[in-house]
């Protein structure tokens, strides 16, 4: 489930300071039914995106369900869309991740976000019984461009026709507050699943969120009576209240809320972090077709299953044992064959030029270029960027100016015995710059972890991107 927000609007990154995010760090967020990762694909002066990505949980789910009131089982409860398709989900998460953002505050930008700035929004996957009408006439009323593009139920089966989702691209010059305020009303709306109890406190939500353009909206019964899930005397309330152009929005709950918005940024440990920040960015680069290099026990292609984006996932190590692991953990002996068919573990090494390795949108590399000797990286590097040559590789490594952290490690000794360096913020920029200036990639470097003031973040990630 993605969701991107572009600005134009120069400084673009200054994106940043509306939204209360860093655009240089990956921030993840747990929440009940899985977790938010907020990240920039892309942070130039001239343009800036900035991504949220939800990965649900659809076990959590189920289990968080039981405090709704006792629905039974139903293997629907399993299978279902949640995962894929901007819910009502995305509407929380935007909560969580944008609290500030939506109520229009900004420390260090105030002005920018009291102003109008060029906006897009791409919704990977919107769902809309209504057809793509439905989503114009939310959208357009409120200045809104909108392009959507209809999906198909499933690319490799065209025969099962169209689907009830589009991608959806929404354009407009407007404060971002309010941006974010459409959104987190109207996506619930367009997406008819339950999956919270509909106390009276949404009313409160809804007319919060609504301030200013819900009681003028030509849709705004249609809109409180789904936001509402149906509840018709909540909608009742609702269009009373809006009726009345009620203003209760006071100010005195704020500073509380960014004390919850510290909380939900609870730490997550440093493996999943770095596991979330590559499948993250992934995502958003649009790769179907990724290979894990040194993938040992396969953590991150379990990740990558998860998702249908990935239609096909290798992964490749040196060691045999640790394939025969991957296939355990991975549970190849009892994967519905469907899945099966995504995967494939294969064994070689990152020192020998592999035909195998060709035809990715992607490859990664996760804590794994330490393990070879320095020597061995120019014949790693041709093998990546020359032969294999996929349009995006993501590499991750420690950040050896951190050690100094871990209480139990010796100082001067590497993370792992089997480390053969382990290098400088300095020396990581250096390797990523020289390596993507001599293949034609270009290379950012973003830290992973939280983020010491003097020795950076534990991991670093590169992500190099082919040009065109
Ligand atoms: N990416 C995994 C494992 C990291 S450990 C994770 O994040 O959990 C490093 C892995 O790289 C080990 O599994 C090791 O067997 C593998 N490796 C080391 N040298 C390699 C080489 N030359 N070619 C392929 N894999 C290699």
């Amino acid at each position: 489930m993605l969701l991107t927000i572009s600005t134009t609007h120069e400084p673009a990154t200054d994106l940043g300071y509306l939204l209360h995010k860093n655009p240089d760090r990956v921030h993840e967020f747990s929440l009940s039914f899985g977790r938010a990762l907020v990240f920039y694909p892309e942070a130039s002066p001239a343009r800036c995106t900035v991504a949220l990505l939800l990965e649900i949980d659809p076990i959590e789910l189920v289990r968080g369900k039981s405090g709704a009131g006792d629905q039974g089982f139903a293997l629907s409860d399993y299978v279902n869309d949640r995962p894929y398709v901007a819910s009502s989900f995305m509407a929380v998460a935007l909560n969580a991740a944008f609290r500030s953002a939506i109520a229009g505050r900004s420390t260090h930008r105030q002005d920018l976000a009291e102003v109008d700035i060029p906006l897009v929004v791409e919704i990977a996957v919107l769902p809309s019984r209504g057809g793509d009408e439905f989503i114009r006439k939310l959208f357009e009323p409120l200045g809104y461009d909108v392009v959507t593009t209809h999906l198909p139920l499933d690319d490799r089966f065209p025969e099962w026709g169209e689907s009830t989702y589009y991608r959806t691209v929404l354009r407009i010059t407007a404060k971002l507050a309010d941006v974010l305020r459409h959104l987190t009303v109207l996506i619930p709306v367009l997406d008819g699943w339950k999956h919270y109890w509909v106390g009276d406190d949404e009313v409160e939500k809804l007319l919060k969120r609504g301030e200013g353009w819900l009681a003028s909206h030509p849709e705004r019964d249609t809109i409180a009576f789904r936001y509402l899930k149906r509840r018709r005397n909540l909608m009742r309330m609702a269009v009373e209240r809006l009726t009345e152009e009620e203003t209760a929005d006071p100010d005195e709950v704020e500073s509380a809320r960014d004390e919850e918005e510290a909380k939900l940024e609870r730490p997550v440990s440093l493996h999943e972090q770095r596991l979330g920040a590559v499948a993250a960015v992934l995502k958003s680069a649009g790769a179907h077709r990724v290979v894990d290099l040194g993938c040992g026990e396969g953590k991150l292609i379990e990740r990558l299953l998860k998702d249908a984006q990935f239609e096909r996932i290798v992964g490749m190590d040196v060691s045999h044992r640790a394939l025969e692991r991957a296939a355990d953990k991975l549970h190849f002996d009892r994967m519905p064959s469907k899945q099966r068919e995504r995967v494939e573990l294969i064994h070689g090494s990152l020192t020998y030029r592999d035909k195998r390795l060709s035809g990715y949108d992607a490859a990664t590399l996760v804590e794994v270029i330490e393990h070879l000797d320095a020597a061995r990286l120019a014949t790693l590097e041709r093998v990546i960027f020359e032969a294999a040559k996929p349009q995006t590789v993501v590499v991750t490594t420690p950040n050896v100016e951190y050690n100094v952290k871990f209480e139990t490690l010796e100082p001067g000794t590497p993370r792992h015995k089997d480390h053969r360096f382990e290098w400088t913020r300095a020396e990581f920029e250096r390797w990523g710059t020289d390596a993507s200036t001599r293949f034609g990639y270009a290379f950012r470097a973003i830290p992973v972890g939280p983020e010491d003031p003097n020795v950076g973040a534990p991991t670093q990630m590169g992500v190099f991107t082919l040009s065109n």
